[in-house]
């Protein structure tokens, strides 16, 4: 354990906010000068105990915003686990991990990440050193509550990263068996760019009085960043390979590129047909062993590799400020999933471009784009071959 540095004890203000000194010391090392908006309205609650659901556009400091309130809450020399963050990947287990480890660092706030397809083994001992805080997948999470290593009994601040992905039909049994075994006395915040109704009922469930802090201005809850230029190309399917040259030819060689593909499969071919062509590219999906999908993301994260085509594996979450172009070669499936995947770029006040692909089966969810995030965003364009 760090003896704690006599000149980092007390409280100090952070654009407004009273941290521990620790944690002011942590995140100005980080390069936070100042608070962001989201940061600013919900640290305070979070603090002082409130149940908080949490919307913010996409690349705003969501992560910060719960893992500052988190690290300051839990008891550095306690052995329990204290914090609980569940995400949705494994690659955001890392991600949330490493900013938290970040802002614990000055405090001596053990964070650790659990998640599957990684050898069961390190994690246990990665936990029986005594964590403060918890960063996982559910999957993993319940595997180790089972083999009673991990013990949530003594949580007090539960949080849920792109909540409406965790509260959803695919995790929504593993949420319920994983916060029924945190005390219900837990305070429980809830962030995403995205809180789409359907959750509602389950924010009943599971937090008490919430603070809704909804930093969009679209009554309709959709909102995209403004730096982001959303360009569309009407398309069909046998045409895309031509169009993504067409569109490829455009991007400088030295821009950062993330395309979207619906199947594996797919995502295999498109990473072979291109780098056929030339292009230093690589494909990321779940149905790679964990080992290869670290080298890709390290290769990815570090600007080694320039371009990356994925599944919906990369939707959500995933913070690479030099991502400059997110193109959907196939289109999502919900105008949510389409949010945030084009907000993989122009993160904290930087430009990016998304351009779509609108083939002969996306006119509805367009049609809905158009409507919700509004016409004035939109840029039309059309293929040379057309
Ligand atoms: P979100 O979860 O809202 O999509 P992230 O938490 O991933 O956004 O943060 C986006 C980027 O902003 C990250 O690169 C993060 O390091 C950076 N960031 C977060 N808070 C601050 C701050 N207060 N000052 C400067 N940069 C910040
Ligand atoms: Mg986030």
């Amino acid at each position: 354990m760090t003896q704690p540095r006599p000149d980092l004890v007390g409280m100090e203000m952070w654009g407004g906010v009273e941290l521990e000194k620790t944690i002011v010391n942590s995140i100005l090392n980080m390069g936070y000068e100042s608070p962001s908006e989201i940061q600013v309205e919900s640290i305070p609650w979070q603090l002082n105990g409130r149940d908080v659901v949490a919307q913010a556009v996409t690349g705003s400091g969501k992560t910060a915003a719960f893992g500052i309130p988190m690290c300051n809450i839990v008891d550095p020399k306690s052995q329990d686990v204290q914090g609980l963050v569940l995400v949705p990947t494994r690659e955001l287990a890392q991600q949330v991990q490493r900013e938290l480890s970040l802002i614990g660092r000055d405090r001596g706030v053990g964070v650790v990440a659990v998640y599957g397809g990684e050898p069961i083994a390190k994690q246990i001992r990665a936990l029986q050193k005594g964590m403060s805080i918890v960063v996982g997948t559910p999957g993993r999470l319940k595997d180790l509550m089972n083999r009673r290593i991990l013990d949530l009994g003594y949580v007090r601040f539960a949080v849920l990263d792109e909540a409406d992905e965790m509260l959803d039909i695919g995790f929504a049994d593993d949420m319920e068996f994983i916060l029924k075994r945190t005390p219900s006395t837990r305070q429980t915040s809830l962030f995403s760019a995205t809180i789409p109704g359907f959750i509602r009922g389950l924010i009943r469930r599971y937090l008490d009085d919430p603070r809704w802090i909804q930093l969009v201005s679209h009554s309709n809850g959709i909102e995209t960043v403004a730096e982001v230029d959303q360009i569309f190309y009407d398309v069909a399917s046998q045409d895309k390979a031509d169009g993504i040259l067409e569109i490829l030819d455009d991007v400088n060689d030295d821009s950062q590129v993330l395309i979207f593909r619906k199947m594996q499969v797919g995502v295999d071919r498109l990473a072979k047909g291109l780098a056929g062509e030339g292009f230093a590219i690589k494909g990321l999906h779940g149905g790679m062993s964990q080992s290869e999908r670290n080298r890709v993301m390290d290769s990815f994260r570090d600007g080694s590799l320039k371009m990356l085509v994925a599944t919906n594996l990369a939707a959500r979450g995933l913070d690479i400020p030099a991502i400059s172009h997110v193109i959907n070669y196939d289109m999502p499936e919900n105008i949510e999933e389409y949010v945030h995947r084009i907000g993989r770029t122009a993160r904290m006040g930087k430009r990016g471009t998304a351009v779509s692909f609108i083939g002969e089966w996306d006119f509805e969810l367009h049609e809905q784009i158009v409507a919700k995030i509004g016409e004035d965003k939109m840029i039309r364009r059309k293929f040379s071959f057309y």
